[in-house]
């Protein structure tokens, strides 16, 4: 599988392009339509992905559920992944896990030596500690892709994860 980052708006959203047998999702499309679609030039895209609803994440989502006819969300034939319920940042967060690879797209959730806010309208903190218990059980090698920043995985992030909860 192979993941590249297309960073989009002026928040620097990381939006993931994840390919794998020639079929490619894309994890987040934040803003900037057009920059998005260039870099999927060529390539079979056959899904969306979103961690959640914030205009940052979703601000391309119309032009690129129309352009490659998929609505995000719904199940992507040739991968596999779980979807697991992550809120705390906001009360539709969302983690995708893909077990082969052992990686994890957490969005505003998990970030690199942090988590994401949990001051804003449809956050709870009660929540976000929940989430960050069903995470730590996961293999301590996965990795961590997250909507802001840089990767990491979970081994880095056990420290400050455990000073939340
Ligand atoms: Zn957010």
């Amino acid at each position: 599988m192979k993941i590249e980052t297309c960073k989009v708006g002026y928040l620097k959203t990381n939006c993931y392009i994840v390919t794998k047998n020639n079929q490619t999702i894309i994890i987040d499309p934040g803003a900037e339509p057009d920059k998005i679609i260039k870099h999927c030039e060529g390539k079979n895209v056959v899904g969306i992905l979103v961690t959640h609803h914030h205009f940052d994440h979703i601000g391309a989502l119309p032009e690129l559920e129309s352009r490659y006819q998929v609505k995000h969300n719904t199940p992507i034939k040739g991968f596999s992944y779980k979807t697991i319920q992550t809120p705390g940042h906001l009360d539709d967060s969302l983690s995708f896990y893909f077990p082969e690879e052992n990686i994890l797209f957490s969005g505003d959730f998990i970030f690199y030596h942090t988590i994401g806010r949990c001051d804003l309208p449809g956050s709870d903190y009660k929540k976000m500690q929940e989430s960050i218990q069903k995470m730590i059980h996961y293999p301590k090698d996965m990795k961590i892709y997250p909507g802001h920043g840089k990767e990491t995985n979970l081994k880095e992030e056990l420290p400050y994860l455990k000073e939340y909860i």
